[in-house]
């Protein structure tokens, strides 16, 4: 289990923290050892997870977990949850992976009682901080109950969100699960780049807002409109299935 310590011993005094660099050192330690480790990936809609699995699976057996309690309205939740099973099942596919995918119920309204005091928080406040660290708690306590050897997040790809607080917080609470956090950055070495251009590749839906009812209305985001579309294109997908794509339980 790596600390925040001795990572930080990693680099000289005052630089910012490269942990994609992290991420490489202990994906050498997996190869000298001849390991291929189970990782539980946190993922909250299909763009972050593209260049995240083509990645990941060269080194690791990997899981998706789609565990968003944030994202509002329901039909939206449902809509990403399709989206994320339709770029695995296409993405084992045409690479011979074998992902596999959990979904956590939706269960909005513990989320909303965590957060419920930080609604006017600016995106990438407060509310963001609680609001990752809520999701990857969920993440970590699965991982235990599942016994993967590490949990993560396909997060730290994306430019809008804080890596270093998101690895600062798995790297806190892989302590209360006693399961390894995986440290990372996914955006970094063209990772951000490169996930655009397989949202392209695989016909991606890339969602207008983060998730949440707050971050919507402060980015004046029509939630009307978008239960609608989601609501349609839900009932347009609702038979289809992923022979693809194992589910593990
Ligand atoms: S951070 Fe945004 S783009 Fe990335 S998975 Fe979450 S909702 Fe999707
Ligand atoms: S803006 Fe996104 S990360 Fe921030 S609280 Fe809302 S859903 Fe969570």
């Amino acid at each position: 289990m790596l600390e925040y310590d001795l990572i930080t011993e990693m680099f000289e005094k005052g630089q910012k923290i490269n942990f994609d660099l992290v991420l490489q050192k202990v994906i050498q330690d997996w190869q000298t050892q001849a390991a291929h480790p189970r990782i539980l990936l946190h993922s909250c809609c299909a763009p972050c997870s593209t260049y995240t699995l083509e990645y990941l699976t060269q080194f690791a057996d990997v899981t998706v977990y789609y565990d968003n309690p944030n994202i509002h309205p329901r039909m939206e939740f449902e809509r990403r949850k399709y989206v994320q099973q339709k770029f695995i099942a296409d993405f084992n596919e045409r690479t011979g992976n074998q992902v596999t995918f959990i979904a956590a119920e939706y269960e909005p309204s513990q989320w909303l009682s965590v957060v419920k005091d930080l609604k006017q928080a600016p995106e990438g406040g407060a509310r963001c901080t609680l609001c990752y660290s809520y999701r990857l708690d969920r993440v970590a306590k699965k991982a235990q109950e599942l016994g993967f050897d590490y949990f993560g997040s396909a997060l730290t790809i994306s430019p809008h969100k804080n890596a270093q607080t998101i690895n600062e917080l798995g790297l806190d609470i892989q302590h209360i699960y006693n399961v390894s956090y995986l440290p990372s950055d996914f955006k970094k070495r063209s990772g951000y780049l490169r996930s655009i251009e397989m949202c392209q590749e695989y016909d991606v839906y890339r969602q207008c807002y983060c998730g949440c009812l707050f971050a919507a209305r402060q980015q004046g985001v029509d939630l009307k409109a978008v239960n609608k579309k989601a609501t349609e294109f839900v009932r347009q997908h609702q038979d289809e299935t992923f022979p693809e794509i194992q589910y593990e339980n």
